[in-house]
């Protein structure tokens, strides 16, 4: 018996217990060194013009035989001589296939996409078999010969025995894995079956470019005798048929010209396991130092546990038409995790057990690309296919806040744009830039709204007056809205041309301001000096009303705000109503402050001159029970409880 060269029985250790963390990944290597076989005889054939491949299709075959446990992966490949099964399977970490393709660099613009090149994959077998035999007679000679291990000890080479390859132009090789008997969860048993190994090919080894075959069992109806009568049952019988297990054509590697939308689709369903066709389908392919392709999709709808915490984002990694990962979080930035798609390149460095990758900077440099072109898509479907992009963004436009709001604003660059609001004065969904281009030319600040009902903000006081001084105000009913927009402070405006409908405009920051936060004046000049003379003049009503409502206001005022409405509710600072209400229900309930709130009075409203006759009467307790209830009723207006509502009840009866 040969023992494995180099510290061989540590490394083979280590390699079986810790490098691979999967052990169903032994199919995908064994398919790829077949892959690789194959396509070696054929650039063989391609540049050695004595080479003459025989009338038999180049394939892979697998086989199981459940009783005496094994599993056995065929190839009609370019096969290894005596010498070479001894270098490159006695050898751990020496690659056969490294090695060709470097004697064959000058042949580079030939297309061989070998995938081997650790020298490591072959042993990861080892995981599920206790004893290996490798049967595999190189193309050309006339002699096979057999290499068997148990992984540990060492490995025996022999010449074949009669009936194993010896037929005419049997080159190739035999893989006979025996597998180890293991209780429970990681037994490999499951793989002794026709679903087992389909499943597996389908999800490793789909697209490797040979067809990979099984012998399956079918069954059909026979056909009906003539003689049957009125009650004959159907009749069947199970046959054999050599099935191919893998569909090779890599969809992404087309170019989108060449491929119908439906294939696509196709593709997306049964990819991605989503009954309904994506949204949209963006395909791109780059090439350079780093090559690649990729094939993304929109979906049409929004997968159940999306903002749940177990959610995974993330492409699927393909190096060379085999996965490498099912879901690479790296390649997708977080606020476009609804993107479904692959990524293929045979130029990024994997680490050696091929389940990852060792460079960052290339998972990067194609993530960066990959946001940029979805970040086109969307901004093409938002201008071109307005309807849909409404449907995408109800499905997903959460997320994209998210992802502005989680970045401090710096996303937003990239997001805002992509952003819709319902605006109050339009009835419709608007963008930020339809937003300021719709603006007055007085307007500097771009004002929004926030709370749980969109007709209900329509109804607040602050809304109706801002709209009937012909200003706009956003609608704002997610939870994340508000944060979102204080994360992004200020909108950038993009310049717009002289020419347009809307004068020319100079690119600028713009504001983004509640309408209800105090500091806020879209009254007019005139209106703003009236309530600023009614404010002097009834300061010392409004020092008494604020006593009567003691903490749960910083100050009561005069407003031009207030619209038609007696009275509403502002804030001072930071933190609004909506905001004060949306941190009340999450983890730091209570350890946050709430609103400053500060109750703003109509001083056209009639309730006013009650108000100042009541003070002048020295009415006290009649003008703390008006306070009371206008700024109960504020709040109601707002959508908020007021926050007594026993009082509330009592206060409205003794005015009664
Ligand atoms: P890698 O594929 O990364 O080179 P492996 O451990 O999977 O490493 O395989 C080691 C070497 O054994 C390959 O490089 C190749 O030269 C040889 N080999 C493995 N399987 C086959 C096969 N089916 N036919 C021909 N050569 C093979
Ligand atoms: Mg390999």
């Amino acid at each position: 018996m040969k023992q494995f060269k180099t510290e061989s029985k540590k490394l083979l250790d280590l390699m079986i217990n810790s490098i691979y963390t999967n052990r169903e990944i032994f199919l995908r290597e064994l398919i790829s060194n077949a892959s690789d076989a194959i396509d070696k005889l054929a650039f063989k054939a391609l540049t050695d013009p004595s080479v003459e491949l025989g009338s038999d299709e180049l394939a892979i075959r697998l086989s199981f035989d459940k009783d005496a446990r094994t599993i056995t992966v065929s190839d009609n490949g370019i096969g290894m001589t005596e010498e070479e099964l001894d270098r490159n399977l006695g050898t751990i970490a020496h690659s056969g296939s490294e090695a060709f393709k470097e004697a064959n660099a000058e042949h580079q613009g030939e297309d061989i996409d070998i995938i081997g090149q650790f020298g490591v994959g072959f042993y990861s077998t080892f995981m599920v078999a206790e004893r290996v035999r490798v049967i595999s007679r190189a193309y050309g000679a006339d002699q096979a010969f057999v290499w068997e291990s148990d992984g540990v000890k060492g490995y025996t080479i022999s010449p074949a025995a009669a009936g194993e390859r010896d037929g005419e132009n049997d080159h190739g090789t035999d893989v006979i894995l025996y597998l180890r008997e293991i209780e429970g969860e990681d037994s490999p048993d499951k793989y002794l079956s026709e679903w087992g190994l389909r499943d597996l090919v389908r999800r490793y080894s789909n697209y490797v470019r040979h067809p990979v075959q099984m012998m399956v069992t079918k069954s059909r109806e026979l056909p009906k005798p003539e003689d049957a009568g009125d009650d004959y049952t159907p009749q069947y019988e199970t046959y054999q048929e050599l099935e191919t297990l893998n569909s090779m054509t890599p969809i992404w590697k087309k170019r989108s010209s060449e491929v119908e939308q439906a294939d696509y689709d196709e593709f997306y369903t049964s990819t991605f396991h989503d009954w309904e066709k994506p949204a949209r389908t963006i395909s791109f392919h780059a090439e350079g130092a780093l090559s690649y392709d990729a094939l993304l999709f929109i979906p049409s709808r929004a997968p159940f546990d999306l903002y749940s915490k177990d959610y995974e984002k993330g492409l699927a990694l393909y190096s060379s038409n085999v996965l490498i990962q099912e879901k690479c979080a790296d390649l997708l930035p977080d606020h476009y995790n609804f993107v479904r798609g692959v990524v293929d390149s045979p130029d990024v460095t994997l680490n050696i057990s091929r389940e990852t990758l060792q460079q960052n900077s290339q998972l990067r440099a194609i993530e960066r690309r990959v946001e940029r072109k979805v970040h086109d898509e969307l901004t093409a479907m938002m201008r071109d296919d307005r309807e849909s992009y409404e449907q995408f963004f109800e499905n997903f436009g959460r997320g994209l806040k998210f992802g502005i709001y989680n970045s401090y604003g710096a996303a937003a660059s990239d997001l805002a744009d992509l952003l819709l609001f319902w605006s109050a004065r339009e009835d419709k969904q608007v963008s930020l830039a339809e937003y300021v281009a719709a603006m007055p030319e007085s307007q500097d600040k771009i004002y929004y709204a926030a709370g749980d009902s969109r007709e209900r903000l329509e109804k607040t006081p602050v809304v109706k007056s801002a709209v009937d001084h012909g200003f706009d105000v956003l609608l704002c009913t997610q939870d994340v809205d508000e944060f979102m927009f204080q994360a992004m402070r200020t909108y950038h405006a993009a310049a717009v041309a002289g020419d347009s409908e809307h004068k020319g405009t100079d690119e600028r920051d713009l504001e983004l301001t509640n309408v209800s936060t105090a500091d806020l004046d879209f009254a007019t000049e005139e209106e703003k000096a009236e309530a600023e003379k009614a404010s002097e003049e009834h300061a010392s009503l409004f020092d008494a009303m604020k006593e009567a409502l003691g903490e749960k206001v910083v100050a009561v005022r005069a407003s031009a705000r207030a619209g038609e409405a007696p009275a509403c509710i502002a804030t001072e600072g930071p933190i609004s109503l909506e905001m004060e209400r949306i941190m009340a229900e999450g983890p730091d309930a209570g350890m946050v402050p709430g609103a400053r709130r500060v109750l703003e009075l109509n001083a056209n409203h009639p309730v006013f001159a009650k108000l100042v006759a009541a003070q002048d009467a020295g009415d006290e307790a009649k003008l703390a029970l008006y306070a009371s209830l206008l700024y109960d009723q504020a709040l109601l207006v707002e959508g908020l409880p007021v926050d007594d509502p026993v009082e509330f009840a009592k206060n409205v009866c003794e005015l009664m």
